[in-house]
């Protein structure tokens, strides 16, 4: 960190890591950004982490993508196939060239092509991308990594409470007296909003911490709930039972504003803590003593994050929070309230955009004539498809049933981020047309047949909606290097070669488009962004935006928010003789997804600069394992060769694997079953074998 003298532009703008949406503000001398300060934004004034302050670096790393790329006529596909020289396969080209090349491969072929976008651009590039698929080849398969993080808590919180974002921003915390944090490791992923569920407790707060690791979190719980991989609907029901049968439960709510009590009601009696507490791995008297102080305090709200929501029963899982915060009535008042913590920085506002296969933008539903028409009529565009499309996982398997041939990629890595990524891997293979847009050569790139050089977050300006529905102004601090370009830009030149007619000169002009059908942007314009972030939904020009939903009830028939009960569902497999410990994937506080971004900032890297994994001590010292040594972890789906590291907060026969190191990478172990609804897959469960043998 300098002084003025070390800038001469600062421009304020938005994190371009966590769902928590920092402000800050860019130092910028001679067109690079020299380093980066917290700025008063509501989420986290002032407060930054370490990917925030010291995440910046990437936009000018040597690996940057300057020149559109074609790959040469018959150059494998596939990581590796000259490291020495990992631009070998392509040739440089022209825009013009490679935007013709790029729909050339795309034009006319309907269902045979899909597409991802990504988290990571903003709303508009969002909203452009889903229009691009939907008008472009009149159908739904478009989707984002939503899907492997929280669209089963999605999928849950529209059924039962008839919206899919929180119900209370995270900094609710405040006037809250209990807390649970559940599947979350927010010192690690959210980190600046852990600091407020630090102050929380330090100020007395009731902070009860659940997670099968013990995460750093746990420090500062009045409760930790260190619960077995899978048990979370057993621990759940428990103390939904205690509250039932303790009569912990505010009547007057549920009368007031909920449905399907009585059958909750009579689900719940056989889920007693004494039955529950061999699954979920938690005594009889801590579940009663959690479930007490949740229900007696005052307002309590509930976190979660993807210890939750990826599992086969992810849906189920957030079925028993919701239900839980209902049965106690808190939702809808100060300090209550459903947080689903979201992951990337524009995930809530891609998913918001339309950027998944079964909504159009504002979660309306493809199935409908109404919205379809109401769209079509504003993009000037035929009917499309009202079926709704396939999701990540579902595309790939199409791929490799030949249903799908070819693909339009923007930011998105599947072929790290994806489960049992070999299958991945191999359909990015066969596609015969592969359009990859980023800002690196990613594991993903390495299969394109053409790649557009795309813009960093700090060389866009666009609109961001972070996990508390703030929306936010990201502003370019710098220039994209070379000739890469803005994202919107490049979608907007692809659909003109595509025979869309798109004249957008400005994301601005998106941003109004978006408004005409989205409700949930009234009030809210480009010009107030330019200002001001603005929380949605804001209920006039004047309103800074709604912290708390549903005071007066739900957007659900009668206004009534619903309890759906949740049976256990065991994981997909389990632990036996060859296969013992259970392997949970994640993230670590230095490095972000598949690591594309934060292993080349120079001070993050440092830092973790060497794939790991984690174990209990004891389990080591019983395999004969050092920390430091190299092992081998092994499924049924492939095998890595990763560093261990002794850490008591993993329970003895599980095993933590960051996902963000392709020398390790977690994916080609994880599981790809999926929860039925979300349709997320089990990263956080999969039966593992740890082997010393043969590793030098
Ligand atoms: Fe960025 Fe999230 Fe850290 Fe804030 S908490 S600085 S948004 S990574």
């Amino acid at each position: 960190k300098g002084d003025s003298a070390d800038y001469d532009e600062e421009v304020q703008s938005v994190c371009p890591f966590c769902g928590v949406g920092c402000q800050l503000s860019f130092k910028v001398k001679d067109g690079k950004i020299r380093y980066v300060d917290g700025v008063e934004g509501p989420a986290n004034e002032n407060r930054l982490c370490v990917k925030g302050r010291f995440g910046f670096d990437y936009v000018d790393h040597a690996h940057r993508l300057t020149k559109p790329l074609i790959r040469r006529d018959g150059a494998e596909k596939g990581l590796n196939v000259d490291p020495a020289n990992p631009l070998s396969h392509f040739r440089e080209a022209t825009w013009e060239e490679a935007l013709d090349a790029a729909a050339a491969g795309m034009k006319g072929r309907g269902r045979e092509i899909a597409g991802f976008g990504s988290a990571k651009c903003s709303n508009e590039e969002a909203y452009l991308f889903q229009k691009l698929i939907r008008q472009g080849f009149g159908h739904n398969n478009v989707d984002h990594c939503t899907r492997l993080c929280h669209a089963s808590s999605v999928a849950a919180l529209l059924e039962n409470v008839g919206s899919g974002a929180v119900t209370a921003t995270f900094n609710e915390i405040e006037n809250a007296d209990v807390a649970i944090v559940i599947g979350a490791n927010p010192i690690e992923n959210h980190p600046v909003a852990a600091t407020y569920f630090k102050q929380f407790a330090k100020r007395g707060g009731k902070l009860i911490v659940c997670d099968p690791r013990g995460v750093g979190l746990g420090k500062f719980a009045s409760h930790r709930l260190q619960f077995k991989p899978g048990g979370d609907v057993s621990m759940l029901n428990a103390m939904m039972n205690v509250i039932v049968e303790e009569g912990l439960y505010d009547a007057e709510y549920i009368d007031r504003f909920t449905e399907n009590w009585d059958e909750m009601k009579a689900h719940l009696a056989d889920y007693t803590p004494e039955k529950m507490a061999p699954i979920c791995g938690i005594a009889p008297d801590e579940l009663r003593d959690a479930a007490r102080t949740f229900a007696n305090g005052k307002a309590g709200m509930i976190y979660w994050g993807m210890g939750i929501s990826q599992h086969i029963h992810g849906t189920d899982n957030s079925r028993c929070l919701i239900s839980l915060a209902l049965m106690t009535g808190n939702v809808g008042k100060p300090g209550a309230g459903l947080h689903p913590l979201r992951g990337q920085n524009n995930v809530q506002g891609a998913s918001d955009a339309g950027l998944i296969p079964m909504f159009l933008p504002d979660y309306q539903s493809v199935t409908d004539d109404g919205v379809r028409s109401a769209f079509t009529e504003v993009w000037g565009s035929e009917d499309f498809s009202n079926e709704k499309g396939l999701t990540v996982v579902e595309i790939m398997d199409a791929i490799h049933q030949g249903q799908i041939k070819g693909m339009y990629i923007l930011g998105e890595n599947p072929a790290m981020s994806d489960p049992d990524v070999d299958h991945a891997r191999a359909a990015l293979a066969k596609l015969d047309h592969l359009v990859v847009q980023d800002i690196f050569l990613t594991e993903t790139a390495n299969y394109a047949d053409v790649i557009l050089p795309a813009s960093a977050w700090a060389e866009k300006t666009g609109t961001v909606t972070n996990t508390n529905r703030q929306v936010q102004m990201g502003r370019r601090a710098v220039a994209p290097p070379g000739e890469a370009r803005e994202d919107w830009w490049i979608e907007v030149e692809l659909a003109k070669r595509l025979g869309l007619g798109w004249t957008y000169t400005h994301p601005s002009e998106v941003f109004a488009e978006m408004k005409l059908n989205m409700p949930s942007l009234d009030n809210i314009t480009w010009e107030r962004l330019e200002s001001e972030a603005v929380t949605y939904p804001s209920l006039s020009p004047q309103d800074p935006g709604q912290a708390i939903v549903f005071g007066d009830g739900f957007p659900r028939a009668d206004k009534r928010a619903r309890f759906t009960p949740a049976k256990i569902i065991e994981p997909d497999e389990r632990p036996d003789a060859e296969y013992p410990f259970v392997l949970i994937t994640g993230r670590q506080l230095e490095h972000w997804h598949t690591g594309s971004m934060t292993r080349r900032a120079k001070v993050l890297d440092a830092v973790e600069p060497e794939a790991n994994c984690s174990m209990h001590p004891r389990t080591l010292r019983q395999m004969g394992i050092a920390p430091g040594d190299t092992i081998r972890l092994t499924t049924r789906r492939g095998s890595v060769r990763v560093m261990v590291r002794a850490d008591r907060a993993i329970a003895e026969d599980n095993v933590f694997l960051p996902f963000a190191y392709v020398e390790a990478a977690a994916n080609i172990l994880t599981n790809a079953a999926l929860d039925p609804y979300g349709k997320i897959p089990e990263f956080k469960y999969s039966a593992v074998r740890v082997e010393t043998d043969g590793i030098a």
